[in-house]
């Protein structure tokens, strides 16, 4: 199992984190002596809201069982919690249905006596893990074993030992000492932290820890070392050999689409024609969706490959699935399914393909780029343009929706009215505004498009919308909505496939059809 710790330093931005890292772990950690007004019932509630099946670890570390001279780590809050204070957070914990409550062993005989009672007083019991940590050194192989005889000794149900490692072979005591713990039947968590302490942190779920930790990307390390949670699942399956560098799928291949409706969906034109091209004997079948869970369901039964998911599904469909991809986590939505034997992974193509779509055109770093509208596709953009250095300014409709998105990103909001008070160096519309039949509708006036070097849309029915049609007369570099739409494609293809998708066929085949509705 993989733990994903929570230690940001607000309730808000615990509670934020705990329910994206549920969705995405088997395990989570609250980290209450980073949250400094942090409030574990709500958080533990929030973890369960966002995934029924995450386990919750409940820890109140010591500062001096952790090393303060990490990077990356946010202030501490001023004034570390009292012994009594820990221990009726703890308590509270307990009573809030955290899976496990983790007590270090510096704490004493006494306090972990009374927390491991509370713990299995309860009708589920709470497992009690006793921690301990070295955040400066690796004692030799005996002088861990009679740490984790302590552990054991003072009650923990699952003993958790990490100390730093200054050399490779002190990995070499920390595996050695999950082998003894093994013949005592006992259950323990141990690495090592630090660079070289990596390897144990590879090695350590496959030798027998009962957890590994990792960290999303671009989250907080809460230990110097620690992998990030894709790292671990890669390492993971590598050790399990459950890897594919590159497997080419054999045999009949199988893809559906699923969404409501479906009839007017380019999607199965496009990859029955990249198929043929690629010399892939597969099919790809729009299914118009009414139960999603049956739908995913038979995704598994009838061992279809890999799917597609449009409307209304892309963010319904993350909780059928095995596994989030960090990026389709981030933005909120998953428009791709990889069946990796049998394993069901969520992707977002979206967001890459516009990015890719925009990058044949400029560069993004440190520009400003208005995204017009707050729905799914817009997350996907101010994701995609946060991660490409560039910066997000929304422009919305109904001002709430607006200003929700501007701060998921830490970015500005205006009103649409106020559009034309906005400098930026692009404009992306993601509203739908001008999609056929409405094909001469313009999301803006084009007084306002002189502003702008560069102008995308994401709709590509028609193949020029009205916005891309204003934008060009005005001079703009234009990006319309099929060149997202045929990379989403292609980028789909290649997570099904490993190989690299013939995109001027697939954009031929959806820009013939286009041209044939048209005109
Ligand atoms: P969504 O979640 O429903 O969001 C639509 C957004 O557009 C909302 O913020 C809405 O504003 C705004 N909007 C709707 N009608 C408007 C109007 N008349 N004037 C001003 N704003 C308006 O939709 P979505 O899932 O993001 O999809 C948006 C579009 O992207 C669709 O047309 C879809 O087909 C297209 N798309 C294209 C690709 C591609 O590959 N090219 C990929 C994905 C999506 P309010 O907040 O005020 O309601």
């Amino acid at each position: 199992m993989i733990c994903i710790p929570v230690m940001e330093p607000t309730q808000r931005e615990a509670l934020r984190a705990a329910a994206k890292s549920a969705v995405l772990a088997d395990v989570i950690e609250l980290r209450m002596d980073w949250i400094a007004d942090g409030d574990v019932s709500e958080l533990i509630s929030a973890a369960r809201r966002a995934s029924a099946g995450v386990k919750v670890i409940v820890t109140c570390r010591r500062r001096e069982e952790f090393l303060l001279a990490q990077e990356n780590l946010p202030a501490l809050p001023a004034k570390e919690r009292t012994g009594a204070a820990k221990m009726k957070l703890l308590e509270k914990a307990v009573l809030s249905g955290a899976d496990f409550i983790d007590i270090e062993l510096a704490e004493g005989a006494r306090a972990i006596s009374r927390m491991r009672s509370l713990c299995h007083k309860r009708p589920n019991p709470a497992r009690l893990i006793v921690s301990w940590h070295d955040p400066f050194k690796t004692p030799s192989l005996n002088g861990l074993k009679k740490i984790f005889d302590a552990c054991v000794q003072a009650g923990a149900d699952i003993v958790k030992m990490v100390p730093y490692a200054r050399s490779l072979s002190d990995n070499a005591a920390v595996l050695s000492l999950m082998d003894y713990a093994k013949d005592q039947g006992r259950e323990i968590i141990a690495m090592c932290m630090g660079e070289k302490g990596q390897i144990s942190r590879i090695l350590a779920p496959s030798r027998g820890s009962f957890l590994g930790f990792a960290v999303l990307p671009g989250g907080r390390p809460s230990a110097p070392g620690q992998l990030t949670l894709r790292e671990m699942r890669a390492f993971q399956k590598l050790l399990s050999g459950r890897q594919r560098f590159f497997e080419p799928p054999q045999g009949d291949l199988h893809f559906v689409l699923l969404g409501n409706p479906v009839r007017q969906s380019l999607s199965p034109l496009m990859h029955q024609a990249a198929f043929r091209t690629m010399g892939i004997n597969a099919s790809y079948s729009a299914f118009c969706v009414t139960d999603l869970a049956a739908a995913v369901a038979g995704i598994r039964a009838m061992n279809i490959q890999g799917a597609s998911v449009t409307i209304p599904f892309k963010t319904a469909v993350m909780d059928f699935l095995d596994e989030i991809d960090a990026d389709a986590a981030a933005v909120g939505a998953v428009n791709t399914i990889v069946n990796d034997h049998g394993r069901l992974i969520g992707h977002n193509t979206d967001w890459s393909a516009l990015m890719d779509a925009l990058r044949e055109e400029t560069q993004l770093k440190g520009k400003k780029f208005i995204i017009l509208g707050a729905g799914g596709t817009a997350r996907a953009a101010a994701y995609g343009i946060t991660k490409e250095g560039g910066r997000p300014i929304i422009v919305n409709r109904t001002p709430e929706k607006g200003r929700k998105l501007a701060d998921r990103f830490d970015c500005p909001f205006y009103p649409l009215m106020e559009i034309g008070k906005v400098r930026a160096f692009g404009l992306i519309n993601t509203t739908p505004v001008g999609m056929f039949p409405d094909s001469h509708s313009s999301p803006v006036d084009s007084s306002i498009l002189n502003g702008f070097r560069i102008v995308a849309d994401v709709i590509y029915n028609p193949l020029k919308t009205g916005l891309i049609r204003d934008a060009e007369a005005k001079g703009c570099r234009v990006v319309p909505g099929l060149e997202m739409f045929v990379r989403q494609g292609a980028r789909q293809l290649n997570l099904w496939t490993g190989r690299k998708a013939p995109l001027a066929v697939m954009r031929n085949a959806v820009r013939e059809r286009l041209m044939r509705h048209e005109f």
